[in-house]
């Protein structure tokens, strides 16, 4: 990858974390992203950096072992990311927020842990798909980065209990529109939370994840 679209991913970083941080998708320091680069390296948001004013040139430059080539240390969460990526071969980008909808499902005591949202819209399905719950662990816990490699295979997004979701995208585009379309299905589910909802069917998901599928 050139230094050019290095640096074309690098605002691309700060422009969306920005648009997150804007429509309070994600407040104070919390939150981070990352992306893949071609050399086996990847560009990971810092830590305490608050996405709505990321510096594109202090963005973290780690190589493939994750160590730190230039730029501010990278968020205390890096390990999420690459626990995600490390399983996820094909994933180019991923968020991480603590965003307020999709964490207070994740509080939620009758959830399945297997599937925690269900199939309300057939975008949540062909961006999301099925959302396992990883059980609570204390922040930087690397058994919490274990727990969440051992979904990542099987998912593009897993919701951390009580703190929030991760979700990888082939793009970065791909992965804020699917945190975003997460986000808003949490919102909704919360909303018809006792309405008994007409959800989509298992052969109207079956037809959308044949037909749409994720990378
Ligand atoms: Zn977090």
């Amino acid at each position: 990858m050139s230094v050019h679209d290095e640096n074309g991913l690098r605002e691309q970083i700060a422009t969306l974390g920005e648009s997150l941080f804007s429509r309070g998708l994600t407040m104070g320091s919390s939150g981070n992203i990352s992306v893949r680069l071609d050399d086996g390296g990847w560009l990971m948001t810092p830590t305490n950096a608050c996405l709505g004013r990321l510096d594109p040139a202090r963005i973290s430059r780690l190589d493939g072992q994750g160590r730190l080539l230039s730029g501010d240390r990278p968020t205390k969460e890096s390990f999420l990311h690459m626990a995600m990526y490390e399983e996820r071969p094909r994933s180019g980008a991923i968020v991480h927020l603590h965003s307020t909808h999709s964490v207070a499902v994740s509080c939620l005591p009758q959830i399945d842990p297997c599937d925690c949202i269900p199939p309300l819209t057939a975008y949540y399905v062909m961006r999301v798909g099925k959302l396992p719950l990883v059980p609570y662990h204390l922040p930087g816990d690397p058994a919490l980065g274990d727990a969440v490699r051992g979904l990542a295979g099987q998912h593009s997004a897993v919701l951390l209990a009580n703190h929030g979701p991760v979700v990888a995208g082939k793009t970065l585009e791909a992965a804020v529109y699917a945190t975003e379309e997460l986000e808003e299905t949490a919102r909704l589910f919360l909303l018809l939370r006792g309405e008994n909802p007409r959800c989509l069917t298992p052969e109207q998901v079956a037809e959308l994840e044949a037909r749409f599928p994720r990378d």
